[in-house]
């Protein structure tokens, strides 16, 4: 008798505290099933064999770089722990791989300028103010800065127009005209 053990990362994420419980998954999808993100894309989106959002943490252990993109590809909302049937803190996990990869250096700089742009715009009240007037000025009178053949998601989806005003400034006209 022959016996054969495939070790396949395991011994590694073994020895990474933080993400060892991944080991328990038994493969039953519901992670996926549930996730609003997969729900959309579909299972075999995201370049990843076990594909979901325990996929995403079980990638990067095998190649960090190529799949540094994984955990961030999901909106935190707690859905997978919530049915997982063997209680993985699958959130939680997506959440240290995002630390563990900015930390590693593997997080793409387009991402690393986003979220720093990101601080920045929902530091204060009157920032988030200007960043919303800049960003509907540039769609209402240069869409082109958005909508062009280098970004992705205008590649395969009709982009909306800019509004005319935020929801705020829509707000208090219309408080007032009730008044
Ligand atoms: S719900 Fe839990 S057991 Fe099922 S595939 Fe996802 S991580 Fe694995």
């Amino acid at each position: 008798m022959h016996l054969i053990l495939v070790d396949a990362g395991r011994t590694r994420q073994l020895g990474r505290k933080d993400f060892r419980d991944s080991l328990k998954c038994i493969k039953c999808g519901s992670c996926m099933n549930t996730c609003p993100v997969y729900r959309k894309s579909g299972g075999l989106s995201y370049h990843n064999t076990i594909s979901g959002p325990i996929g995403a943490i079980l990638a990067p252990n095998l190649d960090m770089k190529r799949h540094a993109d994984l955990p961030f590809a999901s909106t935190l909302c707690g859905s997978c722990s919530n049915v997982c049937p063997v209680k993985i803190n699958i959130h939680d996990q997506l959440y240290k791989w995002r630390q563990v990869i900015v930390k590693e250096g593997y997080a793409a700089n387009t991402k690393m300028l986003g979220m720093k742009t990101m601080a920045w715009t929902l530091s204060s009240p009157a920032n988030f103010r200007k960043a919303g007037k800049t960003g509907r000025w540039f769609l209402q009178n240069i869409p082109f800065v958005v909508n062009n053949p280098f970004n992705p998601w205008y590649r395969q989806r009709d982009m909306p127009e800019g509004p005319k005003e935020s929801f705020a400034e829509w707000f208090v006209k219309n408080e007032n005209k009730k008044q």
